[in-house]
């Protein structure tokens, strides 16, 4: 049993980042308005995510680590349906499984909150109440501490914690509307407002000063709706975690949007330059054909090829009209 768990959270906790990205969608299911994450050593040593969501019951807090609790989304098809990003409840389950976790919570109009450790699936302390406000608070420490073999695998501190990072920043853009801060070792990194535009995120993130330094791209296909904002040429960086691809605000990767977005730019990237870009594709789960493992952020699209030609022709557009 702790073995197939084990077996099991290999699928979903492959390093710290996988963490925190269960961690943070399981905030943003809650309908929380407030994110505070926490790493300490690239989330290594410890991940703690607090939010202001709709919390758990003493129930809930039980049935937490037992593996398919979900009660949320049951197929991958669901995945791009607005609603929750939980898939099939496993994340907890499979956390628990190879780090030491405390997980407290408070639901709204509850006198107390309630919490629970557990450790490599083995709860140490049993449901005791604490007192805390409303929402939900959970510390992952010494992840991998039970599987060495996985604990190698992980590249340095510096690697892990930015990935880390950069899931929280993904977030932090699909859902411009919710106030995230990160501290990494005690230091506050960056922090988001909340008031729902992606432009000031995008600041925010990338220092770039003004929110008007990005260009607002917008257009459609039958099957899509496109709406972006992209970075100045001169802003482009050497690396691609700066692009930020979101369908039905699910955070994805798709190599064909990105070039398309760089064929947009054309000779305005200088060689070897990736363009800074949050871009947001929306379109009818129950009509549109997209491909997409579970775990994996690579997606396929249908139609592809009039995705890609509307995406670099309104990218080229808005250069033009900004820089004659
Ligand atoms: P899933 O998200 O797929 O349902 P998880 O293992 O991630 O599965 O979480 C199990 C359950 O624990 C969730 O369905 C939800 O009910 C509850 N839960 C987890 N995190 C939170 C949170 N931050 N706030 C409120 N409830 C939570
Ligand atoms: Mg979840």
């Amino acid at each position: 049993e702790a073995l197939a768990n084990q077996i099991a959270a290999g699928e979903v906790v492959e390093r710290p980042a996988s963490c925190v990205k269960e961690l943070v969608e399981n905030s943003l299911d809650a309908g929380a308005k407030t994110l505070v994450v926490q790493l300490e050593e690239g989330g290594i040593k410890r991940i703690r995510v607090q939010d202001d969501g709709h919390g758990m019951d003493e129930d809930d807090l039980r049935l937490a680590f037992a593996r398919h609790a979900s009660s949320k989304v049951k197929s991958s098809r669901d995945l791009f349906r607005i609603g929750t990003l939980g898939f099939r409840g496993e994340a907890l389950a499979s956390i628990a499984a190879v780090a030491r976790v405390s997980l407290q919570s408070r639901m709204a109009g509850s006198e107390q909150g309630y919490g629970i450790t557990v450790e490599g699936s083995t709860t140490k302390s049993p449901v005791t109440p604490v007192g805390m406000p409303v929402g939900t608070i959970i510390e992952v420490a010494d992840l991998f501490f039970n599987t060495p073999a996985r604990l190698k695998y992980l590249r340095t501190v510096q690697t892990e914690q930015a990935r880390c990072v950069e899931v929280v920043q993904k977030a932090a853009l699909s859902r411009p509307d919710v106030r995230m801060r990160v501290l990494v070792d005690g230091h506050v990194l960056f922090q988001t407002t909340g008031t729902g535009n992606p432009q000031n995120v995008l600041a925010t993130l990338y220092g770039v000063g003004e929110a008007g330094q990005f260009l607002r791209v917008e257009g459609q296909t039958p099957d899509y709706r496109v709406l972006g904002y992209i970075g100045r040429p001169t802003q482009a960086r050497s690396n691609r975690t700066h692009a930020n691809l979101f369908v039905n605000q699910r955070p994805i990767r798709n190599i064909a949007v990105h070039q398309a977005v760089a064929a947009g730019y054309g000779q305005r990237l200088m060689v070897n330059k990736q363009p800074i870009y949050a871009l947001y594709i929306d379109l009818d789960p129950g009509l549109v054909d997209v491909n997409i493992h579970p775990h994996k952020s690579e997606v396929r699209f249908s139609e592809e090829r009039d995705l890609t030609q509307l995406v670099q022709t309104i990218v080229r557009k808005a250069l033009d009209e900004a820089f004659l």
